[in-house]
């Protein structure tokens, strides 16, 4: 930035000095000009006084022409050899006006010639001429003036532009050491929504870090566990003092810890899949009413087990852009919850409706239900209502986060009315 404020002041100033010097050029020469003819009038005026035509003095060249045109007199060439002259502008002007003026460039490329031309009484033609410097050579003579002038100017300008980039500068220096506390008086406004956008996305950054930082000691803490029983169970085992009964017991300890470890890796690598967003693009459309379906039926066993029935009602097509493995996660996460969190002889309702443009999911429950002031929270990761109840069932707490998140992917509202002991329907509702 400083690099570029200081060669955009150099243009600038380069720009202004050939510019001036144009115009003062240009100025000058009006004013040479003017006056080498008013000398000229006078010293012509004089001659006429004094009649002294043929007179024959340095720096001026002084010619006598008759009304036809022929040379009578000349001071520098030779009258004999001199062709008509009536042609020549200012003795042409001055034949008709009585007085008339020309320029012509001379020999020398920075010199012209300057004529005045008067009639006198009896027709004849006085011409006196002059040569003097043109636009060129008062071009070349403010030359070394000029220089002296742009070299000042760029000293000045050089240490003006440091400064004034530095002064320019300041605030966005300032600003960018100490964007946490921005005094918005202080910064340039333009740059107001800019630091604002910074600060959100600074903020953004630092709660998705924490998020993160609070997920891997929530995973760590949840791996630990499972990890430190199986351990546990085998040192003991290793160490040989039990008999039949408890090592069978210990066994199914260590296959339980194990299944646990198991659902929740898997769950961990389900959410870190959809984190990353690799499973966008797997979309596909999808008949969500058959998924429902074949969910309900695989999961009928493990209803059964606990005293639960579990039942489809519904359409039998409805399709979203989920992708089936999606669909799968989801339908299969809620009804899991449902039967896991159920009483002995409770029930299971899941359907699929599909009204207007709309297309909702209903899993509903007669179970144990959920307390108001944590309905708002059980999407988040590793919260549950009853952590060692969940853990007992099988939970990992991670379930409804993975639905939170294939729902919001997906453009489904999740709705959730739940009373305790009555039971929970959870509707997920996608928009056509
Ligand atoms: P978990 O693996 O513990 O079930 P989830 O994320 O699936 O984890 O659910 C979070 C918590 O929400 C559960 O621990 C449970 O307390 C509560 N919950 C979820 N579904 C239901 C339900 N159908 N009935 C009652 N409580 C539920």
């Amino acid at each position: 930035m400083k690099k570029k404020l200081n060669a955009r002041f150099w243009q600038i100033t380069l720009f202004s000095i050939i510019i001036s010097t144009c115009t003062m050029t240009l100025v000058f020469y009006a004013q040479l000009r003017k006056q080498v003819f008013s000398d000229l009038k006078v010293v012509t005026d004089l001659l006429i006084d004094e009649n002294a035509y043929s007179k024959k003095t340095e720096n001026l060249r002084i010619t006598l022409i008759d009304k036809e045109g022929n040379v009578i007199f000349d001071s520098v060439i030779d009258e004999q050899s001199m062709e008509n002259h009536l042609d020549r502008p200012e003795v042409k002007e001055a034949s008709i006006n009585g007085m008339g003026m020309g320029q012509r460039q001379s020999n020398t490329l920075s010199k012209s010639v300057f004529y005045y031309a008067k009639r006198l009484d009896n027709g004849n033609i006085l011409r006196v001429g002059k040569e003097s410097g043109n636009v060129f050579s008062v071009f070349l003579s403010t030359i070394p003036l000029i220089g002296i002038m742009a070299l000042l100017l760029m000293g000045i300008c050089m240490i003006a532009s440091h400064y004034l980039t530095l002064e320019i500068v300041k605030p966005i220096n300032d600003l960018a050491t100490n964007m946490d506390n921005v005094n918005e008086e202080l910064i340039y406004p333009e740059l107001i929504p800019f630091t604002r956008k910074i600060q959100s996305q600074h903020e953004e950054i630092l709660s998705s870090a924490n998020v993160r930082q609070e997920f891997t000691a929530n995973v760590s803490h949840e791996l630990k566990t499972p990890l430190a029983i199986i351990s546990g169970y085998a040192e003991l085992m290793e160490a040989g003092f039990c008999d039949e009964e408890t090592v069978k017991h210990f066994s199914s300890e260590i296959r339980k810890s194990a299944a646990r470890l198991l659902s929740l890796i898997n769950d961990i690598i389900k959410l870190s899949e959809l984190d990353t967003g690799s499973i966008e693009d797997k979309l596909e459309l999808v008949n969500i009413a058959s998924i429902a379906r074949e969910s309900v039926e695989m999961l009928a066993m493990s209803a059964k087990s606990k005293d639960v029935t579990l039942a489809y009602e519904g359409s039998n097509e409805a399709n979203i852009h989920i992708g089936k493995e999606l669909a799968q996660e989801l339908v299969y996460n809620l009804i899991e919850n449902a039967i896991r969190y159920n009483k002995r002889d409770g029930r299971v309702f899941v359907s699929v409706l599909t009204e207007n443009n709309d297309i909702t999911l209903y899993v509903e429950d007669t179970g144990i239900g959920i307390p108001l002031e944590h309905q708002e929270r059980i999407f988040e990761r590793f919260y549950r209502v009853d952590k060692s109840r969940s853990k007992e069932l099988g939970g990992t707490g991670l379930g409804l986060a993975i639905v939170k998140h294939i729902a919001n992917l997906t453009n489904g509202i999740i709705h959730i009315q739940s009373e305790v002991d009555k039971g929970t329907k959870i509707s997920i509702t996608w928009n056509r």
